[in-house]
């Protein structure tokens, strides 16, 4: 795998692609600038080589040239966060942006507009790739967050430096973080699946059976699994029509020696709302009129246990409705967990928005091993497929 690591960027320029895609608020300040900082390390060690930085992202959805989706509104942010000024040209490509690059002293840094202001980029046209391609002697792409989207700066762009292309700090991690939970883990493995639908998580599910060792399933996706075996689930979320898909994997797990920990209880409310009244029942016996909202004690109680006789965790998806602080408590629980066994050495990845969400919000951060910073990737990375932005610069 071919890193930053591997060049000396004096004298250089590279063309970088991250993912500067931050929530901004109504006045267009950041309001959450995890994904800057997480660029730093590479921004910093190509200025240490002496090289200089062509800083490229999207930002939103924009429909063409937009104003409110403007990579402007984060320069300030992108300046504190790596603690020199940064150039900003309001085009990412042609006469302004070449000369913006080529004018690039060492040392110094580049952002350019919003990629998306071009539909071509999301195309994945090549004639714009190339276009991009000028602004860099080297390219690197350290933008996770769109690994699995074959655009034209996350894929197409890297066949115009067939020699001169690399991972980011950020996406190396990222990719050695995934190989560590699926291919050269530590036994035993577990793998936490939580969150809304079966659905979603089918074919994670699927993937994932043969690396694992144990699989917690919870959150709304326990109900479609509690009925297909008989037991009663009230109003709980469920997909019918997945039930048979349940019953399928758990047959499968069965056959490959992978032990499935389903909660054994659930906190019950009598309405979707964090003010609904709650009772604690056998996650089969769940009355009409109530729905299960949350992992219950007993649950907890056994999850934990499987957590700390692990070596490698993956979790991917809340126990429960934990935006609601009422069942926010599986959430928190299980959080811990993983906190503790990673104190004692296991090796943890929590990956997928939600759950990255809940980690943050309840302080797990800094507990766990790794929190990745893509959702879509993360999850297809899960489902087995190789991500074109990474098959594009390991080819
Ligand atoms: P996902 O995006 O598939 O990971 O799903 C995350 C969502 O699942 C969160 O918004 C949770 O509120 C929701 N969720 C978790 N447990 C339940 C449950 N028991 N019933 C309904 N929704 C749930």
């Amino acid at each position: 795998m071919t890193t930053i690591h591997d060049f000396n960027f004096k004298g250089k320029k590279a063309l970088i692609r991250v993912d500067f895609n931050v929530p901004l608020n109504d006045k267009f300040e950041v309001t959450d600038a995890t994904r800057i900082s997480a660029a730093k390390p590479t921004i910093v060690k190509i200025l240490e080589d002496g090289g200089s930085c062509v800083l490229m992202s999207h930002l939103g959805r924009p429909k063409g040239v937009q104003d409110e989706f403007s990579l402007r509104h984060i320069l300030k942010e992108l300046e504190f966060q790596i603690g020199i000024k940064v150039n900003f040209v309001s085009d990412c490509i042609g006469p302004e942006a070449e000369s913006a690059a080529a004018n690039l002293k060492p040392g110094s840094v580049l952002l350019l507009e919003n990629l998306r202001f071009y539909p071509e980029e999301e195309k994945g046209d090549e004639a714009f790739a190339e276009k991009l391609s000028k602004l860099g002697d080297i390219y690197v792409n350290d933008a996770f967050g769109t690994a699995h989207r074959a655009h034209a700066s996350t894929t197409i762009v890297a066949k115009f430096f067939p020699n001169n292309r690399c991972f980011g700090i950020l996406l190396a991690q990222e990719i050695k973080s995934i190989d560590k939970v699926l291919n050269n883990s530590e036994k035993p493995v577990l793998a936490v699946l939580g969150g809304a639908k079966v659905s979603s998580k089918i074919t994670v599910i699927e993937n994932i059976l043969s690396k694992v060792d144990h699989l917690i399933i919870g959150g709304g996706m326990t109900f479609t699994f509690i009925k297909a075996q008989g037991g009663s689930i009230g109003d709980s979320i469920c997909e019918d029509d997945k039930m048979d898909l349940a019953l399928e994997i758990l047959e499968k797990a069965k056959a490959q020696n992978v032990e499935i920990h389903l909660p054994v209880d659930v906190v019950a409310a009598n309405s979707f709302s964090n003010t609904a009244e709650t009772q604690v029942v056998d996650v089969t016996k769940i009355p009409d009129g109530w729905q299960g909202l949350d992992a219950g004690p007993k649950s907890l109680k056994n999850f934990d246990t499987v957590v700390n006789h692990c070596k490698t965790i993956l979790w991917n998806g809340p126990l429960g409705v934990f935006e609601m602080s009422n069942f926010a408590k599986g959430t928190i629980a299980l959080g811990n967990s993983i906190a503790n066994a990673t104190k004692n050495g296991a090796f943890s990845l929590v990956g997928g928005g939600d759950s990255v969400a809940a980690v943050k919000q309840f302080g797990f951060e800094k507990k766990v091993s790794y929190v990745s910073t893509g959702g879509g990737a993360m999850l297809e990375s899960l489902e087995g497929r190789t991500l074109p932005g990474i098959a594009a610069i390991l080819e």
